[in-house]
């Protein structure tokens, strides 16, 4: 039975929002970025928005594969090197020009690897197989009908679908489409996310903080982060607690923003700037999420910016980031995937959690012959930014399990490649 104290009680999960629910309030109100016809260099890593489809066959004229001479097969098919058989060079195809004039009976031309094949000729005699002598060649082994070309269209098609929408670019994708001169694909751009971080206590890394001063590490954990999932971040700087501050900051930022993410100010204290800011004008909901860590989070819209309030703690940050940002930045990209993948590992040690929130406990996962294997990295605290450091997984402790034992299996979620 419920008593009164547990309504307070920070692990009992009462009042708060389940992670999932928190996370589809979040999703559902992200859409896709408007497509935009980018350059190839900056639609890398984007999804294509639109599919394309070649407009003309790849390649687009038929090309010798070796250095010899382009010739017509029937003439040669009795050529050994006993019997050769004597034909006049009567041109030379060039790479990147169009051949002039036909290879007619009797005739060859001398042509480069990747030149156009001339009019007339269907087969070309490698020059291994070929002596020279003045103005005519001897060929020494016959070469059947379309031997060493490249024909044209051998590639694709035209009309072919090259890249699907939906696609995401990447190297291969890259070169097909410059092949067939889609210079601008249009494309879901990348998300310009704006960071900001709160607190009268914080100091850029660079300075040495006198007592009971901080140095802001949330900017470079979520600039890392941002630029990582693909998003271009942007450190707007450390803001005090100062609502008019505050404000001034956000609003000179919106035409440069397509999100925000701010950092501390979102508990109940009379100093939480970014709720002070916020909360009345009903743009940011302010909520409890059954979560550990990363429990207090803001999330709403300012001029129709996503905006992601996330608690001052270095691990709330990140697991936020995580949990909600991450899959609202890759919907925001098109992406059909919006999360990480998971693996279920065997605990080596107990993890301890509070009985009513998923808890994200940080471990180190590898590969064993008997499956993966997770190893916590340290305490549950959220200032314990180390643990992370150490990390490369998330172990995800469901609501209603106070300890998850040593030798029992959870559900990791991968933040590290496992060659990082
Ligand atoms: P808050 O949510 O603003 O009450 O902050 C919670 C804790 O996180 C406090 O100990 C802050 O000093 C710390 N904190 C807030 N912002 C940052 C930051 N940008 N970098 C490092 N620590 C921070
Ligand atoms: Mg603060």
């Amino acid at each position: 039975m419920a008593t009164p104290g547990h309504v307070h009680d920070h692990d009992s999960g009462e009042g708060l929002v389940p992670v999932d629910e928190a996370r589809e309030r979040v999703l559902s109100t992200i859409k896709p970025l408007q497509p935009l016809a980018l350059p190839l260099t900056e639609a890398y890593g984007c999804v294509l928005a639109e599919s394309l489809a070649a407009e003309r066959d790849i390649p687009d004229f038929a090309s010798s594969a070796m250095d010899g001479f382009a010739v017509r097969s029937s003439e040669i098919a009795s050529a050994t090197t006993t019997v050769p058989v004597e034909l006049r060079i009567v041109g030379r195809a060039m790479i990147g020009e169009r051949p002039e004039g036909t290879v007619g009976g009797g005739e060859a031309f001398a042509i480069a690897t990747g030149a156009p094949v001339p009019a007339g000729a269907d087969t070309i005699a490698p020059i291994e197989t070929c002596e020279v002598a003045g103005g005519s060649v001897r060929v020494l082994a016959p070469s059947i009908g379309g031997k060493h070309i490249r024909p044209s269209g051998e590639d694709v098609r035209a009309g072919e679908t090259l890249v699907q929408a939906g696609r995401r670019l990447q190297a291969p994708e890259l070169g097909l489409l410059a092949t067939a001169g889609f210079a601008h694909p249009l494309v879901h751009p990348r998300p310009r996310v704006v960071v900001l971080s709160t607190g009268d206590e914080l100091i850029p890394p660079s300075q040495n903080p006198d007592y009971g001063q901080v140095r802001d590490s949330n900017a470079y954990t979520l600039f890392a982060a941002l630029r990582e999932a693909g998003a271009v971040p942007t450190i707007a700087g450390i803001v005090r607690d100062d609502v008019d501050a505050f404000k001034e900051v956000v609003f000179s930022h919106l035409t440069q923003a397509d999100a925000f993410i701010s950092s501390g100010g979102v508990s109940v204290g009379e100093r939480d700037v970014v709720k002070a800011a916020f909360f009345r004008r009903g743009e940011v909901d302010f909520y409890r999420v059954a979560m550990q860590p990363g429990m207090p989070q803001g999330f709403g819209e300012i001029e129709g910016k996503p905006y992601f309030g996330l608690p001052g703690n270095p691990v709330s940050v990140f697991v936020s980031f995580e949990t909600f940002i991450r899959p609202a930045l890759m919907k925001m990209m098109g992406r059909r995937q919006l999360f990480r993948p998971q693996v279920p590992a065997r605990l080596e040690d107990d993890v301890t959690g509070p009985i009513g929130k998923t808890q994200f406990a940080r471990v180190r996962v590898r590969r064993t012959k008997d499956g993966w294997v997770a190893t916590p990295t340290g305490g549950r605290g959220s200032n314990l930014i180390a643990t992370v450091a150490k990390a490369n997984g998330l172990a995800i402790v469901p609501p209603g399990t106070q300890t998850a034992h040593a030798g029992s299996q959870v559900k990791v979620i991968l933040f590290r490649s496992m060659e990082d």
